[in-house]
């Protein structure tokens, strides 16, 4: 499998009637699909000129009259080339024929088609200024590429596709995307990052770090091959002014690799939190967090709950079995509170959300949207009940191992207790001391990252053996 090094690609071809893209036409189209995945897949149409083609340009290409005369026309095959172009880097033999010829073609049929272009003539040139020829036989010759049918669009097509196979074996990443850059005038490369950091980042699952000229990083993100998630920043398609505005920033870049996806994910939420580099969003910190715990309630000789505030740093989370929602502000869990219980018709005034003096009707039941818990319409208990059912899908679940465990992923173990990550150990030793750190603060990331992956069954979590000596965690309260 190639590696892919940017976006999505098309390689075309065309076979024409001549060459004025204004007044010739296309008599075939050879299209080669690379797609993020580094799939690839053919596809190429004889096409009806509507005109006759001229007797050596027949010799030269081998296409006839007679065999284009049932063919579509490129009106007909319009929409399917236009969805098999759209999006992608236009990779073509002397780009600008064949470009201007699909643009002319598409004209005609009221399509404004536009591309990034790629050259491979340009291209040879400026990664091969040794040579000097640079024509599509040169290069066949020059680097051995297998050509069945010279002068048919589809051969022709797959020929710069094994060229660009080639490209990225034979020259450092750094040098070839500095020279794609170049010709499609959409590098935005940081322009103080050296370039040759790319050819030592590796394709595999970690955590990337950029920095300014700060010792605290501007942005860190996962990725699962870490190369090319760290070029997606600076491809053609992300020139967005958050992109570039960061871009400029750069000074420097540091990488930890993961043993998979998860670890990446876990190391991930944990450096964002332990730095809230200005350009990641996801900023809260973890101390503001806040949930609804259900306070047992009496009222009139009968049991109940009433809602109440509670914050992250007052909690033993994933040991508390009657806490709903994960917020991030006080705000944030007043709003949901009161849509929870409008949709429910449940009493804001009973839920405290509303000051009505006692036993006076709130606003909502003289709308007809409350039950009536606040003048007895609703017993206490049964409001109560209604409560903790509406609230049971927001509930966070309780840590359900009894005490820390370790995960298998690659050749590593990641260490969680109480929907916390402690870190990754390789050994028992490493294991332990993890476990003798104690426990991170609760993190709403973390906890869904886990809550995710533990209940997909896709991990097997083994209990960790803690030395009596050890007792990392607070008590099940
Ligand atoms: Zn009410």
């Amino acid at each position: 499998m190639p590696e892919k090094l940017f976006e999505p690609m098309v390689f075309v071809d065309l076979e024409t009637t001549g060459a004025t893209g204004t007044v010739d036409r296309i008599t075939e189209i050879g299209i080669v699909e690379v797609n993020e995945e580094g799939e690839v897949r053919e596809w190429s149409s004889l096409v009806n000129p509507q005109t006759s083609i001229p007797p050596f340009i027949q010799n030269l290409t081998g296409i006839s009259d007679a065999m284009v005369a049932q063919a579509p026309t490129f009106e007909e095959l319009s929409e399917e080339v236009l969805l098999r172009l759209h999006g992608r880097l236009f990779v073509a033999h002397n780009a600008r024929f064949d470009y201007g010829f699909l643009k002319n073609e598409f004209k005609r049929v009221g399509v404004d088609f536009k591309a990034t272009v790629l050259c491979t003539v340009k291209l040879s040139r400026k990664l091969f200024p040794q040579f000097s020829k640079h024509s599509l036989d040169a290069l066949i010759e020059r680097h051995q590429l297998h050509m069945p049918a010279r002068h048919r669009a589809l051969a022709d097509a797959s020929v710069l596709w094994q060229f660009w196979q080639i490209l990225q074996q034979q020259v450092p990443a750094s040098q070839l995307q500095e020279a794609v850059g170049i010709l499609t005038g959409h590098s935005s490369w940081p322009t103080h990052l050296d370039r040759a950091v790319l050819d030592e980042l590796p394709e595999r699952h970690g955590v990337y770090l950029f920095y300014g000229d700060a010792a605290v990083p501007l942005y860190i993100g996962k990725a699962n091959k870490l190369r090319q998630r760290v070029l997606s920043h600076f491809g053609a398609d992300h020139r967005l002014a958050k992109e570039m505005s960061l871009a400029q920033q750069i000074r420097r870049l540091e990488w930890i690799e993961t043993p998979g996806e998860m670890g990446a994910l876990l190391l991930e939420a944990q450096l964002i939190k332990r730095w809230q580099p200005i350009h990641n969003r996801r900023l809260r910190r973890s101390d503001e967090l806040c949930t609804w715990r259900l306070l047992p309630t009496e009222r009139d000789g009968e049991g109940g709950y009433l809602p109440e505030l509670a914050w992250a740093r007052d909690l033993d989370w994933g040991r508390q079995d009657a806490v709903y929602g994960l917020f991030g502000s006080q705000r944030d869990a007043l709003k949901t509170l009161r849509e929870i219980a409008e949709e429910s018709q449940l009493c804001l005034a009973t839920l405290g959300l509303e000051k009505a003096p006692a036993g006076r009707p709130c606003f909502a039941y003289q709308l007809h949207r409350c039950s009536g818990a606040c003048v007895g319409a609703e017993s206490w208990g049964r409001h109560s009940a209604r409560l903790r059912t509406v609230l049971s899908d927001w509930q966070v679940r309780v840590w359900p191992y009894g005490g820390p465990v370790q995960v298998r992923e690659g050749d590593a173990w990641h260490v969680l207790d109480a929907w916390c990550y402690l870190g990754t150990a390789r050994t028992a030793d490493e294991v332990q001391a993890l476990l003798q750190q104690g426990r991170p603060t609760f993190d709403k990331d973390t906890y869904k990252i886990l809550a995710g992956r533990l209940s997909s069954m896709a991990v097997e979590p083994v209990p960790v053996l803690v030395p009596t000596a050890v007792k990392p965690t607070a008590e099940t309260t």
